[in-house]
Formats: structure tokens, C-alpha cells, sequence
């Protein structure tokens, strides 16, 4: 029989797969995208200026952005309606200047400048009182929602509104703390090594697993073991560490999912107020950033969208074990 099991941080419930569950090896869907760099708008030299460079990362503006600061932000009411210009800052990272696609590949040193660049940019954007959240993520592969360009690179995001996602985790967060007087994320780091059943490899500084109600086959999370609920801060000093456990892990994606698309996303805490956390003003010691790392290999269906709860075909025990396992 199928178990449900609840999520800690947001309460949502998810549907594990048991008995009929699929075999690890049947999640197979390998990206298709353009080995042609001569068509490559990121292998050709920029006309644009830079947003940053460090080393052979470089930022630049989103050629067709979903938010910019052509015009301010500005709520209007349109009876019970509401809307605004979607005024932020959307930012292609291009990670090497070298046509390859995926990340895994890219040599260790430039993965730590990518994970530094987000940091900088974080820095930089706390800095703007108007903006309350930056969001760092990545799509590889069309069924990620990426173009087949096949070029690696990641976006950034800095927007004037606090996403719903990151309010239920720091909402779920606090309400542990709250009644615990401990972090949530600080205590799961101790009951999973301990259990070690969801855990797929740690460093000094970082570990990897599969969360107890995993939405999706593979999902993963990567967690620092040091506390702290913002990104920027928190790597400082450890970015290397992080840099290994992310090609280390893209690399048993690729060699053992055979190259499967997938999005990763930061999930720290949001700013106001030109670097306060005056809406959040017990987040530093309740909230715990983390990163999302999912590979894209079932789709979401109607019961899903009717009810807010997922399917999961595969226990996370079991793809835990799948990965650990893998030879790189
Ligand atoms: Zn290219
Ligand atoms: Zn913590």
C-alpha cells in the first residue's frame, strides 16, 4: 500500500509509491540540446557590459526579462484586483566562457566562482530597499525550462514581493522554533545522519539527501551544516565545499539518470529595509538556507493541481541508495 507522509517545514502531504514503486534505472529521460557553438548567442563576444565578472563567470541583463527597473514598482487597484510594473532586476549568469551544457562538466573551480557570483549579487541587490527577495536558480534542459542551447548557465532573480514559497518555509520554520526553541533544519541535519537512510554524501561543511516527503523521484537537498538563513553569509569562507558536493551530486545525476534534465533552486531568506529583517525579526536564529536540487523526470497531473498533495513513484530511501551507490 502507498504511505502518505507530511512534510515537515510546510505541512503539505505526499503520496510514496511502495509496493508498485518503479525501479530507480526506469527514470530515464536524457537531455536533447545544440552541440553547435557557432550558433551559440553565449559563445559570441557580448556587446553588452557586464552586470559582474569573476573569473570566467559573467552576469549579464536578461535579453527579454521577466522583470526590470524600466519603470517602479507601483500597486494599483483594479477593483478586488491588483498589479503592479514588474519592476526587479533578471540576470543570466553565464558560467564558462566554453560551449558546455552541463554544469557537472565544468571544472570545480569555476562552479565555486558561479556560487560566489550569486553571493555578490545577493550582496549587492540587499542593498536596494525596494527589493525583497533574490532568488538563484538554474534550468538545465527543455524539460526544466530552459531553451536547448547548450550552454551552462543560471539566473537570477530580484524581486520587490516575497514569493509564497519562501513565506510557507519560514512560516513552517518559525512555528518549530517557536515551540522547540530550536531550528528545524539544525535538528533534521542530526536525526537524518543519524537514520542515514535518505543520506547521499556529506563534506565538512555540507550534506546531501532526499527529503523524507520528497515531491518528485531523486529530489534532493543540500544543506549547510553550519546555521545561518542567509545564502551570501553562510558560504563565505565555504564556497568550495559547496562546489564539490553540487558536481559531485550533478555528476550521479548525470552518469547514473543518464543525463536528465533538472532545476536547482537557493532558497534563503528575504531581505527589507536596505539589509534588515524587520517583517522576520526572529529569522536569523528560525530559518535555514538550503538549495533544491531536482531532476525533472516525472510531470505533474490533475490530482496534483486538484489537491496540492504529490505523487511520488519511488521512495526517497530508495533513490538515496541509487545515488550513494553511483560510480563517478
Ligand atoms: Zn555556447
Ligand atoms: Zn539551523
Amino acid at each position: 500500500m502507498p504511505q502518505i507522509r507530511k512534510d515537515l517545514i510546510v505541512s503539505r502531504w505526499v503520496i510514496v509509491a511502495t509496493e508498485r514503486a518503479r525501479r530507480p534505472a526506469a527514470f530515464v529521460d536524457p537531455v536533447k540540446h545544440s552541440t553547435d557553438s557557432a550558433h551559440c548567442p553565449f559563445c559570441k563576444p557580448s556587446a553588452e557590459q557586464p552586470l559582474l565578472t569573476n573569473g570566467q563567470v559573467k552576469v549579464f541583463k536578461s535579453g527579454t526579462p521577466f522583470f526590470s527597473d524600466a519603470q517602479p514598482f507601483n500597486r494599483q487597484k483594479h477593483g478586488l484586483y491588483e498589479t503592479s510594473p514588474s519592476w526587479g532586476s533578471h540576470e543570466v549568469v553565464v558560467e564558462s566562457p566554453d560551449h558546455i551544457a552541463n554544469m557537472a562538466d565544468l571544472p570545480l573551480e569555476d562552479i565555486q566562482k558561479v556560487f560566489e557570483t550569486y553571493a555578490k549579487r545577493m550582496e549587492i541587490h540587499h542593498k536596494d530597499h525596494t527589493i525583497r527577495y533574490v532568488l538563484a536558480y538554474k534550468n538545465y534542459g527543455v524539460a526544466a525550462g530552459s531553451r536547448p542551447i547548450g550552454h551552462a548557465r543560471s539566473q537570477i532573480m530580484a524581486v520587490p514581493v516575497n514569493p509564497i514559497r519562501v513565506k510557507d518555509k519560514i512560516t513552517g520554520a518559525k512555528r518549530y522554533f517557536d515551540f522547540h526553541e530550536r531550528c528545524l533544519f539544525c535538528d533534521l541535519i542530526q536525526q537524518e545522519r543519524k537514520d542515514s537512510s535518505r543520506v547521499i554524501l556529506e563534506n565538512r561543511e555540507f550534506i546531501a539527501m532526499t527529503p523524507f516527503a520528497s515531491r518528485f523521484p531523486f529530489e534532493v537537498w543540500v544543506i549547510p551544516k553550519r546555521h545561518s538563513c542567509n545564502f551570501a553569509q553562510g558560504i563565505a569562507g565555504n564556497e568550495n565545499q559547496l562546489a564539490q558536493i553540487m558536481k559531485e551530486l550533478l555528476l550521479r545525476f548525470k552518469v547514473g539518470l543518464k543525463d536528465p534534465a533538472y532545476n536547482y533552486v537557493i532558497q534563503s531568506a528575504p531581505f527589507e529595509n536596505g539589509g534588515g529583517y524587520k517583517r522576520y525579526p526572529t529569522i536569523e536564529e528560525d530559518y535555514h538556507w538550503h538549495i533544491e536540487l531536482t531532476p525533472r523526470l516525472t510531470r505533474v497531473a490533475g490530482f496534483e493541481r486538484g489537491t496540492g498533495f504529490y505523487i511520488n513513484p519511488i521512495p526517497p530511501e530508495k533513490t538515496a541508495e541509487f545515488l550513494r551507490e553511483i560510480k563517478i
